[in-house]
């Protein structure tokens, strides 16, 4: 039989396919055609059967799926340094009205122009890519979609936007009252489903999917013609849920009941449903969200940033344990950056006496996340039929030594260190850890000038106050 014709031949790589047994190929080799994956396999039966017009060497590195960022909020990127992390001592801004006390993170939103959304976005999803994630999805909180848009195509990774800031309660969360986006179930409605328009083009590297804020700010009409809205386009619907110990307080008040268990009431969960954060669950939630078939994105990040586990046990495992699909989410990269999630979720799991295996971390990374973005048929594993989002290690570092166990080598202790070649939709867009779509200092002097210009906007100064000399 003559040779298969492919774009690129991965070769001498331990390939951790993903697929249904996990598999591992040592020496693997994995076979791209366009955007799609053509073949993967042992070397010795997929290199007889190829021709390829470009062949990578990984080396004897690790090969793995990209991993999918399932909840992140690129318009806020470049608040980190920015907005205090001291708890005693917490960020002011002095933007619309003189410092009248507006939070923050709402004060930096409202002075977000449409150039600052796609410095942060184009930031944001440069710093997924060299950190080995191929996808991510964004919880409808960029005022501007084409901006965030245009910066990850621009980078040649994949994503899904949102409808911005849907909310029609002003209970529950001080986003939901923007300047921008007034919380009104009228213009909820109006714009729901607008980003959908981008999934009219199966082979787009962005879509579109359904998002309300959430933590409070929704009534039950929006909820219901959300959820309608993403099973008639066939997307998921997500949300912030049950994130701090107060908002949940404030829920079970409105609602008389456990907030999970209204949601299951009046219809909105079901396995198109993926919820952010999910902190705090009481056992009939617990019920609720397993018979739902639901996805729950967990953000260890923030779990331990706020200190939520000094009074709430999380209960990420037990879902799991009970069948319920999980995905990552960093939210804002306060001081983790992409890539650190699945050994915060361990090391937070430990912490609480309970384990995770560091192949599970990576199928929440990678499966799980494709999953939550309802997009398990097109990313997630490295099999014959779908999307090449590929990562290629570097084994010439101390920490992806000795080698003997790839998969915990690779997530727990190399972590993004060992990011090399990045393949996103078929295409080379990071060689030898460089963007080979971007002028990076290009990127990083936006990023710089517009965190600037928000700073100057809002009044921050951020917390160091140590003399700078030189100046
Ligand atoms: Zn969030």
């Amino acid at each position: 039989m003559a040779p298969k014709a492919c774009d690129i031949l991965i070769k001498n790589a331990c390939v951790l396919s993903m697929d249904a047994k996990r598999t591992i190929w040592r020496p693997g080799a994995v076979a791209i055609s366009g955007r799609d994956i053509l073949m993967a396999g042992p070397e010795r039966e997929v290199m007889p059967k190829i021709s390829a017009k470009r062949v990578i060497d990984a080396g004897g590195a690790v090969v793995h799926p990209g991993f999918v960022e399932a909840h992140y909020h690129t318009t806020m990127h470049l608040t980190r340094g920015a907005i205090s992390d001291d708890p005693k001592r917490p960020a002011v801004g002095t933007s619309g009205g003189g410092g009248k006390g507006k939070p923050i993170y709402v004060e930096w939103a409202n002075a977000v122009t449409d150039e600052d959304e796609h410095a942060s976005a184009q930031l944001a999803c440069l710093e997924m890519a060299k950190n080995g994630y191929t996808c991510f999805m964004e919880p409808g909180t960029v005022f501007e979609p084409d901006a965030a848009a245009k910066a990850a195509e621009a980078v040649g990774i994949r994503g899904s936007l949102a409808d911005a800031y849907l909310s029609d309660a002003l209970g529950g969360t001080q986003m939901a009252a923007l300047d921008r986006s007034p919380p009104t179930l009228e213009r909820a409605l109006k714009l729901m489903g607008g980003e959908c328009r981008r999934n009219k083009d199966p082979d787009a590297l962005i879509g579109g999917h359904i998002a309300v804020y959430g933590s409070g700010s929704a009534s039950d009409a929006l909820l219901r013609a959300a959820k309608q809205c993403a099973d008639d386009n066939h997307v998921v619907f997500t949300q912030h849920q049950s994130f701090l110990p107060q908002a949940v307080e404030t829920d079970d008040k409105r609602l008389g009941k456990h907030a999970l268990v209204h949601f299951a009431e009046i219809g909105v969960l079901g396995p198109n449903a993926s919820f952010v954060h999910m902190n705090i669950l009481r056992d009939d939630e617990m019920d609720a969200v397993v018979q739902s078939g639901m996805s729950v994105i967990w953000h260890p990040g923030n779990y331990l940033f706020y200190g939520v586990g000094k009074t709430v046990r999380q209960r990420m495992l037990e879902l799991r344990a009970r069948g319920t699909n999980l995905g990552f989410g960093s939210d804002v990269c306060k001081l983790w950056s992409f890539g650190e999630l699945p050994y915060l979720a361990y090391l937070a799991s430990r912490a609480q006496g309970d384990y995770i295996s560091p192949g599970g971390v990576l199928e929440i990374a990678t499966l799980g996340g494709a999953r939550a973005m309802g997009w398990q048929d097109r990313i997630g594993s490295i099999e014959p039929g779908k999307r090449a989002d590929i990562v290629i290690r570097r084994n010439d570092l101390p920490e992806a030594c000795p080698g003997t166990d790839p998969v915990f080598e690779t997530v727990l202790v190399a972590r993004s260190k060992s990011v090399d070649t990045v393949i996103c939709d078929g295409q080379v867009i990071v060689k030898g850890g460089h963007s080979t779509r971007l002028d990076e200092s290009v990127v990083y002097e936006a990023a710089r000038a517009s965190a600037r210009r928000l700073m100057a906007k809002t009044g921050l100064k951020g917390d160091l106050d140590w003399p700078v000399m030189g100046v």
